[in-house]
C-alpha cells in the first residue's frame, strides 16, 4: 500500500471523534484537533483527544 494513503488515513482516523452523548461519530476538521468541537447531532461539546 501507498505510503502517503496509509499516513492519510491515519489522519482521518485520528480526526474522528465520538460524541460522550449520543455515541455517534463524526469527523472534526484538522484545526480543530486540539480543540472541543459541538456535536452536530445533539450539541455536545466534545473534548479533544488526549495526545498521551
Ligand atoms: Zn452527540
Amino acid at each position: 500500500m501507498n505510503p502517503f494513503l496509509i499516513s492519510a488515513m491515519a489522519t482521518l482516523l485520528h480526526l474522528k471523534r465520538k460524541c460522550p452523548k449520543c455515541k455517534r461519530e463524526q469527523m472534526t476538521k484538522p484545526g480543530e484537533k486540539h480543540r472541543s468541537v459541538t456535536c452536530k447531532f445533539c450539541g455536545t461539546k466534545i473534548p479533544p483527544k488526549k495526545t498521551e
